[in-house]
């Protein structure tokens, strides 16, 4: 970034570029408007520093001339003032002048100018996918140019039912839309979005560009879905303005949806295991016997729990002990389907929901994941697990009495010897 400074006091002149250096802001600083006005002509400033002149209008006069230069329109002209008076803050403002402080101010200054450097520095940083549906080559050209300067990544269609094809296949942050085009109208093109299935697509941001001054038709695009409205010819400072502002609002939603999902995984599963946790289980397992129930379908509970594992902890340690629980949890879910729950009940006990499941299936598959576990050998060592079965009975509704039917069944297994599958109907 660029600053040019004007100030007739020299060590003024210093202290000022010595605070806008700090924010990296490269520095020209020129003792009257006489030398600033050649060196705007041969180097575009950013940020202009101008004190106030009090014998003349001259600072004025300058910042009035330099807010007829289009590259000058915006930036931030800044004005430096002896004394702070409600006439001269008038006179200033109607300059041209963004923003007045008095020259003593050095800490308002200061934080004004952190500011808007963080906020250039946004601006600068601009990155969105966006998706361009505009049917004038020129229009399109001339729009895409700017917004490919300012960051963003735009991928134009002539017609809108390319437009619509692209916007299937691809993730974008905002669309931006001719409304009259060769092909369909705007209007299709914004109804297509808002009835996409998935809900993340469904809410992509919606730019309409038009020439039409009618406000019946803007209303009906409003109505459809669109967020904003810019109208031909399009000024590029509004254009780049309203999509900062849309793409920036949908990537902070975006970024705290997925916070949110991650949040809900991290609460239903178990760090250790990356299975879902008793808590998960617990809120599932009503609903899927309610299911079961409606459908007529078999359902069967399998709890397992490692056997004498207490006596692996004590001989080869506890992490040793968190390994062989990592790999039993693999192990049950590499031998069931994926819409069946595995979870991490407690301890080295794990709870297995099998769904549309015939008893006589559950009790293969739980012998199959016996011997599979005895196999296994994790860290070198010899594991095996008892397993309990029980099926949901007719019309059983409640989950306690599942469970407690396997778990009783898991108790006889170790009753009878460990490393062993019992049932109970
Ligand atoms: P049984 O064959 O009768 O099931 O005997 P067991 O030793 O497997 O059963 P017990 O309930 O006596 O011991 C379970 C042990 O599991 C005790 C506990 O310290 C250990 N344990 C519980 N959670 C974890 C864990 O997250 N990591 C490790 N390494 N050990 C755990
Ligand atoms: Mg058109
Ligand atoms: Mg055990
Ligand atoms: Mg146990």
């Amino acid at each position: 970034m660029n600053a040019l400074i004007i100030d007739s006091s020299s060590s003024y002149r210093q202290m000022l570029a010595k605070l806008l250096e700090s924010y990296s802001i490269t520095t020209v600083a020129v003792n009257t408007v006489d030398d600033a006005a050649p060196a705007i002509q041969h180097q575009h400033f950013d940020i202009i520093c101008i004190t106030i002149n009090l014998t003349g209008n001259d600072s004025l006069d300058f910042c009035r001339e330099v807010r007829q230069h289009h590259s000058y329109k915006h930036i931030p002209i800044i004005m430096l003032t002896p004394a702070k008076e409600a006439e001269t803050n008038k006179l200033a403002l109607e300059a041209g002048v963004t923003d007045l402080f008095h020259k003593q101010d050095f800490s308002g200054f200061q934080l004004y100018i952190e500011n808007m450097v963080e906020r250039l520095n946004a601006e600068n940083s601009n990155s969105g996918q966006i998706l361009y549906i505009e049917d004038s080559a020129s229009t399109a050209f001339l729009v895409t140019s700017t917004l490919e300067d300012n960051g963003y990544h735009v991928d134009h269609f002539l017609t809108a039912e390319e437009g619509i094809e692209a916007f299937d296949d691809n993730y974008y942050d905002l669309l931006l839309t001719d409304v009259v085009l060769a092909d369909l109208s705007g209007l299709v093109v914004v109804r297509a979005v808002r009835d996409s299935v998935s809900e993340d697509k469904k809410s992509t941001p919606i730019i309409a560009i038009s020439s039409f001054n009618d406000n019946a038709r803007k209303l009906e695009l409003f109505s459809a879905g669109i967020n904003d409205y810019v109208s031909k010819p399009v000024m590029n400072e509004e254009l780049l303005a309203r999509i900062g502002n849309l793409v920036k609002s949908r990537q902070l939603l975006t970024s705290l949806n997925n916070k949110q999902e991650q949040l809900e995984r991290l609460a239903l599963t178990d760090q250790l295991t990356s299975l879902y946790n008793r808590h998960y289980l617990m809120d599932m397992a009503p609903k899927r016997i309610q299911q079961a129930q409606r459908q007529k379908q078999f359902l069967c509970l399998m709890v397992v729990d490692i056997d004498f594992f207490k006596a692996i902890n004590d001989t080869h340690g506890h992490s040793v002990g968190d390994k062989v629980l990592q790999a039993v949890a693999a192990q049950l879910v590499s031998g069931v389907r994926w819409e069946d729950i595995v979870a991490r009940f407690g301890g080295e006990e794990f709870v297995v929901l099998l769904d549309h499941c015939s008893f006589q299936d559950a009790i293969n598959i739980a012998e199959d994941l016996r011997q599979s576990i005895e196999k296994l050998k994790p860290a070198g060592i010899d594991v095996s697990a008892s397993f309990g079965l029980a099926t949901l009975k007719e019309d059983e509704n409640d989950f306690a009495s599942l469970f407690s039917r396997a778990d009783e069944a898991v108790y006889e297994a170790k009753e009878s010897g460990r490393n062993c599958v019992v049932f109970k109907q």
